[in-house]
Parts: C-alpha cells; structure tokens; sequence
C-alpha cells in the first residue's frame, strides 16, 4: 500500500506508477452489474427480459446486451492479457475492445495458468468436447486430441487422452508421454498415474519409480507416498506409507488409519471418535480427534487430543483411550499431564475414567493457556486435579491458574508464582483503539455497508490482527483494520482495497479516502462500489461512472547477478539471469510470476528484491516446487522438493554434511505469524529458513519443521543434516506451532 497517493514507488525490477483517478461515463441504459477486474458485466436494467452486456474500462460495450444469467456467468478475464466472450454459438478469446484474437469459436475455455489455456471443440458425431492447447490469446498449439487438460502444477500440464497422457512443460511443448489410463497433477516431483487399474508414480523426467502395483495412491509428499488397499479409499481404511522407488516405509498391514506425513522422519496417524447425544430437544454430534505418531521405526498409539510444545524436556498433553474400536466413543479415559520427547508420560494432573455421559467437548479448545510449557523448572496450568466429572456444566479447567513444578507439584513459593504468573498473563491479548476510526469521527465521515471490527491491534509497524465475530486475521494496513468486509455481492467484496475507502461525507454522498483520510475522490457519489483491481463505479444525476486509477508496472531491463561462495576448495561464481516476470493483479493483490530451471535460479531471482510492498507476491515456478517471497520473507504455498533436486553444477559428491547455520531471513516475526495464520485457515504453510551448506556455503532457503532434517544444497547438491527447535505463536485461536 502506497504511503501517498502520487508518490511512484520502485521496487527491484520495477517502477511502479500510480495515477489520477478517471471518470468514465457509462454508455446509456447501461447499469452496473458485475466487475470482472479490467472489465464489467452491465445490464439493461430492465425488469422483464433483463440481459447483460461486458464493458471495457473505456466505458465502451464489447458485447451488444444478448447475455442471459447463465452464459454472463461464463465470461471471464484471463489477467490483462485476453478475456473470453461469446461469439456464434461459442466462445472467442478478444482483445479488450472485443475483437477476436483469431477466427477460432470454442464450446469451452479453461485457464490452465502459467499463461495457457485448453481450448475445446465439441465433436458433431460422438457429442464430445476435446481439447487443444493454447496460448493466452486461444491460438492452440495442439491438435484437438485430449479429453482433458489439467491446469499446470509443478511446472508442468498433464493432458489425457483415451490411454496415454502427455505431459507439458512450461515452455507448451511435451516433456514426455506415458501409456495409462489417468494421471494425476505433479507435486513436489512426482505425478501418481493409474494403469490397468492400479497406481504408480512418475518424476520429472518421465521415469516410472513406483510401479503401477497399489489400489490407491496420495501425491508425493516428502518424496513418500501414502497407500491402500482399498481403491476409493476413506480415513476408515488401512493406509501404509512407500518411499519414492516403491519401497515399503510403514506397513498398510500395522492398521494405521488417515496418515498425514509431516517430514521426512515423522508420520500422524488419527483415529476420530464420535458420539451422538441429546440435550433438551438438540442432538449433539461429538467428535474426538485423536492423533498418534510414527517417529523412524516408533509407533505411538493414536490418543493425543492435544500436544503441547516441548520445552525443557517435558510437554503437556491430553490423550483419550478406550479399549473398543472406534468409531463409537464408548465408556474410556481421559488422560492430562506432561510427558517426555519420547511420549513417555512423567506425570499426570487428572485421570478420569468415563462413565455414561460425560461432555468431552469442553477439552476440545485446551491450549498452552491451560497447559503452558515449562520455563525455568515452572509451568502454569489451569487443569482442575483428581476425580472431576466431565458433565456439562462442570469442567476440567479451574478459574484460576497456578503453577506446577516438574513432578506436577503445585508450587507454593509466592516470588514463582508471582513472575510465572505475570508472564503468562503478558501473552494474552490486549485491544488497542485504531486513530484512523477516530480521525473518520472528527472529520464527520462513516463509511456504509460495513461494520466495525471487534478487536483490533497492532503488531508491528503497519501489521495489525483484526477480528470480527469470532475470526481473526493479519492484515497490512491501518485503514483495514477497523473495517470488516461485507459479504461479496454484485457491487464485489466490501471494504477496504486498492489503497481506498468508500466513505458517506457529511454531506451523505460517497466519496473515497486514502490511508491519511485525504479525499482522493470527492463525496459526490450517491451510490458507489468498492474498488477491485484499480476500478470502480459509481452514480450521480442518474448517470453512471467507472472510476479508475492507473497502475503502471514498469519492468526494468534484466540484471543477472553474481554469487559467489567462500568455501575454500569448491568457490564458484554463479550468474544468475533476472528472468521477466509476469504481472497479475487480483483481489487488490498483486502476483509477479516467472519460471525458472532450479530452486537455485528461483532462490537468486527472489534474493535480488530488494524491498516488497504490501500484497505482493513474487512466485518462482520450478518443476522441484514454487519458491515464493513477500514483505516478510520466503514463503511456499505447497511443498517443495527436498532432495533429487534438479542442480545446475552439481559437485557429485555423495556424503552427507552438517549444515553450517539455519537463519532467519527478512522479518521473522511477522513471517512466523503469518505461517500459524495460514495454518489457522487450514492452509498450507512452512517456515522457510536460510540453510548455510556445510560444504560450499551457499544459503538455500529451505523449508523447514521442528527437529532433524535433511536437505539438498540447491548450488552443490549435498545433503545437509540440519536441526530447528519448537516455534510456537501465540493467536487467537490458541497456540500454534510452525
Ligand atoms: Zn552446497
């Protein structure tokens, strides 16, 4: 977000250029409908026959009003670039003035990313649609020959025909074909494939390293792949574990069940209890997740509801057992207490054995508030000791904390209690008044639609956590932070976006603010929506405008850079082109996206930027992973490959090193929240680290877990040995560990 409105910002590789609002009048009878981002779907407002037409930012139609509800709902942008429109009885790639690109009419488009499409043409006879590749502009590349085409995913397109698949590369053109009846995307270096019904795996380069011999297969994580026995397989069935040539890791046959695999040395396992009750006229499903682990050879039974982070050789847990099979919780037995690193249990603070009905939900949200870690030979919990019926309406936590010594003694020496206390209590959320809700006040504004948030607070500087009911989120600037979104609508997602604030001035008309609270358009407006992709519209005297606010990206010529190592016998220098990148906007959000042969090359591409605004994102595609870097730091957004890296000079040799250091790159706290956020969402997150190789010294930024891990030097190739602590963060939603 720009600090000014005028101010032109550079970033590394761009000059980034915003402009004057425009004023656009919209063409007559035309009523805004839908913003596309670079276009907007317009109605003819009429009550019967209403029909929809697609208007440039120029305010002109490129469309006549034909659309009807379904077929609007198909026309869609593909970035600046091209947008897809009806034409005949199909569909044509334009330009934004409408025109086709080529004379080619589809029956269906579909963005494969990465700057293609598949463009698809439905057979008379057999009435089905195959499918070519394309460019952005629906030039296809191919011949009408795949039944379908997948979107690109770890660099590379996998497209189907009736018993073969043929695999794209980045460049559009076949990496390699195999003969199988079905193969799914790539991930993390492998692709899975189906032949004659059973399931194998393919790498980057073609070569079969699993054989097509199992019922069920899960995409490569960690360079392992889930397994079963059953073809459709549910978390109810058998899973085993097989490692990158086929080899079996952990037996289908020890009946684990839902296998997660965390890193290379560590497996999860769940088994879920539930339990149908009723209360007064409701019925309550109850559902106990439990979790146990696989660490090497070491099977820990699936038991743990809650693990706390190890500190000081102990961590706290909640564990459930009962001797019957799940899934029906029947009479067992609630276990909290602190145990060792290798799940040996060093005491207890309650055991309570269930009897007919008890209410377990309650142990669902226990976290380090009621469990903490121990510090300095102390922990503090707020866990109600002995007998304790877990009915509704009593409870396992007690009111008050208090802190317990290392054998789970209540400590009773006052000095303790009162610093172990006091540190607990300093972690616990503070509400802090946001000054732009103020300075909208003594200004006389309020903004429509949207409502004030709950909590808000900074963090850092110009990083708040927001909360509306019941749901927190980090976000980048002050303006949004006092502001939830409305719902998405036909005006589009409510707020704030795009550096703006819709705004009722005193006079009740809308106009737009900037961060400073400085009109940047003036309250004139009498209806107005919110600003997507650098564009808006709004309404006064009865007529309708778009407004726009340029946003020029100017990509600087490309500078290769130099690296140079300091490891005694293997110093190299490395050149490392700056590729161009593509540019999207999307959501307020921008995206730079290039490809680029290793992680090394995307590692040296994303190190030479030097300073990254707010919401935007700098992606490099690879076919070992997509290395990505904002504000903060690296960040990924699926796994990258840790080992068979693809490596430009490798330096062949073999032995294992240990890595020189593990460092933090670029803003590690604000990178640490925004992995346990990510991970709130339930998305995907891993704190990238800087892995200095034992061997040459180059720093790979690395994706990492707690404990031992091996990674590959993305300049020499050698494996490092490397060893990160527990890091947890506190959130709203409790603690989370990244
Ligand atoms: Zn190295």
């Amino acid at each position: 977000m720009m600090q000014n409105n005028d101010q032109n910002q550079t970033i590394a590789g761009f000059d980034i250029k915003y402009g004057e609002i425009e004023t656009v009048p919209f063409p007559a009878k035309a009523k805004p409908k839908k913003n596309l981002g670079n276009v907007f779907v317009v109605t003819n407002g009429k009550f019967f026959s209403e029909r929809y037409a697609v208007m440039n930012l120029h305010g002109e139609l490129i469309t006549d009003f034909v659309l009807k509800d379904d077929s609007f709902e198909k026309v869609k942008c593909f970035g600046a670039l091209s947008i897809l429109l009806p034409q005949g009885d199909g569909w044509s790639v334009c330009d934004f003035s409408g025109k086709p690109f080529s004379g080619n009419i589809y029956d269906d488009v579909v963005e494969l990313k990465n700057s293609y499409l598949a463009v698809g043409k439905k057979n008379p006879q057999t009435r089905k649609t195959l499918y070519a590749l394309a460019d952005i502009y629906g030039n296809p590349k191919t011949s009408f020959e795949y039944i379908k085409i997948d979107a690109f995913s770890g660099g590379f397109a996998v497209a189907k025909q009736e018993q073969r698949v043929d695999i794209f590369g980045n460049n559009g053109k076949i990496a390699f074909s195999l003969d199988c009846g079905e193969m799914r995307s790539f991930y993390n270096g492998y692709a899975v494939f189906n032949k004659n019904g059973c399931w194998g795996a393919v790498d980057t380069t073609g070569r079969v390293t699993v054989q097509p011999r199992f019922a069920w297969l899960r995409d490569s994580e960690y360079d392992r792949f889930c397994y079963c026995d059953v073809a459709n397989s549910t978390t109810a069935d058998n899973m085993g574990v097989i490692d990158a040539n086929g080899n079996i890791v952990l037996d289908v046959s020890k009946g684990l069940k839902d296998l997660t695999i965390l890193n290379e040395s560590t497996i999860l396992h769940r088994v879920t209890y539930v339990r149908e009750a009723t209360q007064g006229n409701e019925r309550i499903l109850y559902r106990i997740p439990a979790t146990g682990f696989v660490i090497k050879d070491k099977i820990t039974d699936a038991k743990y509801l809650y693990i706390g982070e190890e500190r000081e050789g102990l961590m706290a847990f909640v564990a459930y057992t009962q001797t019957s099979d799940p899934p029906l919780i029947l009479n067992g037995q609630f276990t909290i207490g602190y145990m060792d690193s290798d799940f040996n249990t060093v005491f207890t603070l309650v055991d309570y054995k269930t009897k007919d009905s008890f209410d377990f939900g309650e142990l669902q949200p226990c976290d380090s508030k009621h469990l903490s870690p121990f510090i300095d030979g102390l922990a503090v919990v707020q866990i109600q000791q002995g007998e304790v019926r877990a009915f509704r309406g009593s409870t396992f936590f007690c009111p008050q904390p208090y802190v317990i010594d290392k054998k789970g003694h209540r400590v009773t020496d006052a000095a303790a209690i009162q610093t172990r206390l006091s540190l607990h209590v300093s972690n616990s959320e503070h509400t802090t008044k946001d000054p732009i809700a103020d300075t909208l006040r003594t200004k006389g504004l309020s903004v429509p639609f949207l409502f004030l948030r709950k909590t808000c607070k900074p963090l850092a500087k110009n990083f708040w956590s927001v909360q509306d009911v019941g749901e927190e989120r980090f976000v980048f600037s002050s303006l949004e932070t006092i502001f939830s979104r409305s719902e998405t609508n036909d005006y589009g997602s409510g707020g704030y976006s795009c550096g703006l604030l819709g705004v009722n001035g005193a006079n009740g008309l809308i106009g737009f603010v900037d961060e400073n609270v400085d009109f940047v358009v003036k309250p004139i407006y009498k209806e107005a929506s919110h600003f997507i992709d650098n564009a808006a519209w709004a309404m006064r005297d009865k007529q309708w405008f778009i407004l726009k606010r340029s946003c020029e990206v100017l990509p600087t010529p490309g500078e290769s850079s130099k690296v140079q190592y300091d490891a005694d016998e293997k110093a190299s220098i490395v050149e490392v082109k700056q590729g161009s990148w593509s540019f999207q906007t999307k959501g307020g959000s921008n995206y730079y996206s290039q490809n680029a042969d290793s992680l090394l090359d995307a590692a040296e591409i994303l190190k030479q930027i030097i300073s990254i605004p707010p919401q935007t994102y700098y992606m490099v595609d690879t076919s070992d992973g997509t290395l990505g870097r904002d504000m903060y730091g690296f960040f990924t957004e699926a796994p990258i490959k840790t080992s068979n890296l693809r490596i430009d000079n490798p330096s062949g040799v073999s032995e294992s090193v240990q890595a020189q250091s593990l460092m933090g790159f670029g803003n590690m706290v604000n990178n640490q929240n925004s992995v346990a956020q990510q991970k709130n969402y339930g998305q995907y997150a891993k704190l990238i680290l800087m892995m200095k190789c034992g061997r040459c010294s180059y720093e790979s930024p690395i994706e990492t877990v707690a404990g031992e891990m091996e990674r590959q030097c993305y300049q020499c190739g050698t494996i490092n040995q490397t060893r990160r602590g527990a890091i947890s963060v506190y959130t709203a939603q409790g603690t989370v560990e990244v």
